[in-house]
């Protein structure tokens, strides 16, 4: 007897790995450095916000997030109509790939870069097309240029590169742009944007008013520290606004995430104050881990890079007997987020077991 089948290539869609919450260990404080979580707990002002939206739960959300937009408009400065929010920036890049792509279109990416892209790429029927990060960690962007053929309808620029690290500049994000047809859709995933401190880093907002083809995805997940309840924006052009907005998931912005979001905008000087705090420690843990002899990459986003090759694991079970949580891709590498100071002592001090 038949039974429904899904499409072939949902069997072929990789999982997300999430990262591992922390071991308990009697006598031991754990941290979680597995996600690139901000471990900040929320302000009371957001707290106090998503609590009056939890009175409405038996309600709809605002389905045209019309507050939320109205206060991203002030804040970035750009026009209502040049945004879409959604499920976080991992449900834009779903929607993106989606809207701009048939089945068979391509995908340009660098590699190792976020692993939701293959995800949403082969969910999508599209096909990825992995272009290996340079030794460094950083985005080769000639090569991803080469990448592109008369089936790219995509190509995702992740900067600063999740999990690498490094950042991509204004100038090697113009030569890309100056190379890929303006068909061609230019996503620039600016999930860590805030913590990036850069003379020459790419100025997201600046770049898509000069070009039809450019959009930034970013999140209020990573500096913003609302990971857990979900929303993320994209800024655009009209048209490609629009498209985002029909593909949305309706009411996937809950009243609770809308309401966080906008108190978020509202203390965005407190929180851009945290996240200054987590840029001295990461490179106050970048130091100390050049110290110790690890030549690691550029450290542009809430997290440092270990490229350990065969060593990954042992790396990792280190870490958790230390009392942290890392994340580890097998037989490459492995990401560690920058949490509490504590945390970060921990983490310099295993790493220096594997120094050299
Ligand atoms: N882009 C990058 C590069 C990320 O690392 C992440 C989260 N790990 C996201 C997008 C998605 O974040 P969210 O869906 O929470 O907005």
């Amino acid at each position: 007897m038949s039974t429904p089948q899904p499409r072939a290539n949902v069997a072929e869609i990789p999982p997300y790995v999430a990262g591992k919450p922390p071991t308990i260990r009697p006598g031991m404080t754990s941290y979680k450095l597995s996600s690139n979580e901000n471990p900040y707990p929320p302000l009371p002002g957001v707290i106090e916000a998503v609590q009056a939206g939890v009175g409405a739960m038996n309600r709809y959300p605002d389905m045209g997030s019309s507050a939320l937009y109205a206060a991203l408009a002030e804040t970035f400065g750009v026009p209502a109509d040049h945004l879409s929010v959604a499920t976080g920036s991992v449900g834009l890049i779903y929607q993106l790939v989606q809207a701009f792509c048939d089945p068979g279109d391509e995908v340009v990416f660098a590699w190792r870069s976020f692993e939701a892209y293959p995800i949403a790429v082969t969910a999508a029927a599209a096909t990825a097309v992995k272009v290996p990060v340079l030794p460094d960690g950083r985005h080769d962007l000639d090569a991803m240029a080469a990448a592109v053929t008369d089936r790219t309808k995509v190509v995702l620029v992740c900067t600063p590169n999740n999990p690498t690290g490094p950042a991509v500049t204004q100038a090697e994000l113009d030569a890309l742009l100056a190379r890929v047809p303006s068909h061609v859709l230019v996503v620039v995933d600016e999930a860590y944007l805030e913590f990036v401190r850069m003379d020459d880093a790419v100025d997201g907002i600046a770049t898509y008013r000069r070009h039809d083809n450019v959009v930034l995805t970013r999140t209020f997940s990573k500096a913003y520290g609302l990971a857990g309840i979900r929303v993320g924006y994209a800024v655009a052009p009209a048209p490609i606004a629009a498209a985002l907005r029909a593909l949305s998931l309706p009411f996937g912005v809950s009243t609770i995430a809308q309401a966080a979001a906008i108190a978020s905008l509202e203390r965005r000087d407190e929180l851009l104050e945290r996240v200054d705090a987590l840029v001295a420690e990461r490179d106050r843990v970048v130091a100390g881990l050049r110290d110790v002899g690890w030549d690691v990459p550029d450290a542009q986003g809430n997290f440092v890079w270990f490229g350990l090759g065969e060593r990954t694991r042992d790396f990792a079970s280190a870490a958790d007997e230390a009392g942290i949580v890392v994340r580890p891709f097998v037989g490459e590498g492995a990401r560690v987020s920058i949490g509490e100071s504590e945390a970060n002592d921990r983490l310099i001090s295993v790493a220096a077991v594997f120094a050299g």
